[in-house]
C-alpha cells in the first residue's frame, strides 16, 4: 500500500533498526518504546488490521507468534517474560492501519498498560 508507513519500512523506503527479517515477516524496534524492548512484529502483507485477516491467513498469523517465540528467545526474555498486543481500530488506539503485534518487555508490566 502505497500510503502506509510500516509497508515503506518493509520496502526500506523508511529505515528502522530490524530485529527479525524473513520472507514473510519482519520485526523492528518501536520508534516511541513503551517498554525498554519494544519490538513491533509485522507481516509483509499489507493487512489493515484483525479485521480485515482471512481464513487463507492462518498459516501467516500462526507464523508471526513462531517468530515471536523466537525473538523472545534472541532477546533473552523468555524467562522474565513479555507481553503481545494487538490494537485494532479507534477505542483501541490503533495509529498504523497495517496489522502489528507489540511486544513489550523488559520492565514489570501493569495490569493495565494503555491508559
Ligand atoms: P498502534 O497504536 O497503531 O497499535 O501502534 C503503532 C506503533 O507504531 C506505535 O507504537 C508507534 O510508535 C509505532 N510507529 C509509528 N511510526 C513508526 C515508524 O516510522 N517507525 C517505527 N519504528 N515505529 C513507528
Ligand atoms: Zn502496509
Amino acid at each position: 500500500m502505497e500510503d502506509c508507513v510500516f509497508c515503506k519500512i518493509i520496502k526500506g523506503e523508511i529505515p528502522s533498526e530490524k530485529v527479525y527479517e524473513d520472507e514473510e515477516v519482519l520485526a523492528f524496534k518501536d520508534i516511541q518504546p513503551a517498554a525498554p524492548i519494544h519490538i513491533l512484529v509485522i507481516p509483509k502483507k499489507h493487512i489493515a488490521n484483525l479485521l480485515e485477516v482471512q481464513e487463507e491467513d492462518s498459516y501467516l498469523i500462526s507464523h508471526i507468534y513462531q517468530v515471536i517465540n523466537k525473538i523472545a528467545k534472541k532477546l533473552e526474555i523468555e524467562k522474565e517474560g513479555f507481553r503481545v498486543i494487538v490494537n485494532c481500530g479507534k477505542d483501541a488506539g490503533q495509529e498504523v492501519m497495517h496489522v502489528h503485534f507489540h511486544m513489550l518487555a523488559g520492565r514489570k508490566l501493569g495490569a493495565k498498560i494503555v491508559g
